[in-house]
């Protein structure tokens, strides 16, 4: 049977390939870290989300296994059936305390997360709000509701009012944004947002995946002081705050109550390992102390980079506020052979085209870490500007 449909995908593939947007999958051997191994060689790694490094903390290591020797391999079960443990329930209320919300609801990704919460609160007739650069998670959750959708321009608040105003009467009405958007590091106007929310007396929900234990003075993230005004925060556990994986959804405890009884990909879907949720609790509850701490040097590298590219007259986007750094190159060509030069210089970056990034907006998309050394970073930029001057992009 499969033999006549075989071509179809054997087809596709090549469509995508000949369009240059094949994505090649290279494969670290050993840990994930600021230096990776591939294929036998080193190189530095600039584009992972191990904003903290924690990714390969020995410390976190040993926190896990401990859990793993504690509460087993895994929860054989959904949460609602027999998948919560007690180190589920105090992550939670750690997740709770940590963000100053009234509780919390794990999943297995902050994709699963989002996946399941609009199709859960909207009904028919209502109205979700969610700017055009929110992360996929976000807009898939989103086309699973019943409820009518506006795409609102992105970080536009003059657009979201007037959307706003048009809505007319309805039950439920939800704002949705990233709290930072993944391709240019920029953050959302978030009191804005809150102020908007207020006068038009809706919901709003932020997903901090990319600034929770970034942002913030005490990486609480975008959301830091605001959650009193947010009514529904998401994140994940898979970037600054381990690495290893794991989402959830908090806020006001009616939602989260709800959601525990119609959320589809909580009820349908296992709980976290423990062995993960274990090493998630002993972040949060050592943040403050241990953690916040490696933001400091996370701020000074991002900042050390940005000064030194820009002073060698490569064109940067985002406000700098994020260690997400893109160095613009427009050219979708340009970016793809500039990325494939530097790997092969040793310094492993991406180069992000259409349709991932609007046409025209190519880019090498770069992410500090607390854990790049200095000479790491020098190491970096003097690569990017040999190979920078070679291909023309600088002078
Ligand atoms: C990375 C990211 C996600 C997905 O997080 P996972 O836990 O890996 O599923 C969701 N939303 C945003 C905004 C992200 O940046």
């Amino acid at each position: 049977m499969f033999k006549n449909i075989k071509k179809q995908f054997q087809d596709e593939i090549l469509k995508i390939k000949e369009s240059g947007m094949y994505k090649d999958e290279k494969i670290i051997e050993g840990m994930q870290g600021t230096e990776i191994k591939v294929e036998g060689k080193t190189f530095l790694n600039f584009c992972a989300n191990n904003y903290l490094g924690l990714a390969s903390s020995r410390e976190l290591i040993n926190v896990a296994k401990k859990n793993l020797d504690n509460y087993g391999f895994g929860m054989a079960s959904v949460r609602f059936i027999c998948g919560n443990s007690t180190v589920h329930k105090d992550l939670e209320n750690e997740i709770s305390k940590f963000f100053g919300t009234s509780d919390a609801l794990l999943y297995t990704s902050c994709f699963d997360a989002n996946a399941g919460l609009f199709e859960a609160i909207l009904k028919e007739g209502d109205a979700v709000l969610s700017d055009e650069l929110n992360h996929a998670s976000i807009v898939d959750g989103v086309r699973l509701c019943k409820a009518d959708r506006f795409i609102y321009k992105h970080s536009d608040m003059q657009d979201l009012e007037d959307k706003l105003k048009s809505l007319g009467q309805r039950n439920k009405i939800l704002i949705a944004s990233d709290g930072v958007f993944s391709m240019d590091g920029d953050t959302a106007k978030v009191v804005l947002l809150c102020d908007l929310a207020e006068k038009y007396r809706t919901m709003l929900m932020i997903d901090d995946s990319h600034a929770s234990g970034v942002l913030g003075q005490s990486g609480r993230g975008s959301v830091e002081g605001l959650m009193d005004r947010v009514d529904i925060l998401t994140s994940t556990f898979g970037k600054a705050l381990g690495g290893a994986g794991g989402g959830f959804t908090t806020g006001r405890k009616e939602i989260i109550e709800y959601l525990k009884q119609k959320s589809r990909t909580s009820l349908f879907s296992n709980n976290l390992p423990p062995m993960i949720a274990g090493a998630a609790l002993y972040i949060l509850s050592n943040f403050d102390k241990e953690f916040n701490s490696l933001r400091q040097k996370l701020i000074e590298n991002t900042k050390y980079f940005r000064d030194q590219m820009q002073s060698l007259d490569f064109n940067l986007g985002g406000d700098g506020s994020h260690p997400i750094t893109p160095v613009m190159l427009f050219d979708e060509k340009l970016t793809t052979d500039m990325a494939q030069k530097l790997f092969l210089n040793g310094i492993y970056v991406r180069g992000f085209t259409y349709p991932v990034v609007p046409k025209g907006k190519a880019r090498i998309r770069i992410q500090l870490s607390s854990s790049h050394t200095k000479e790491q970073i020098d190491k970096a930029i003097e690569i990017f500007a040999k190979i920078g001057k070679e291909m023309g992009v600088i002078k």
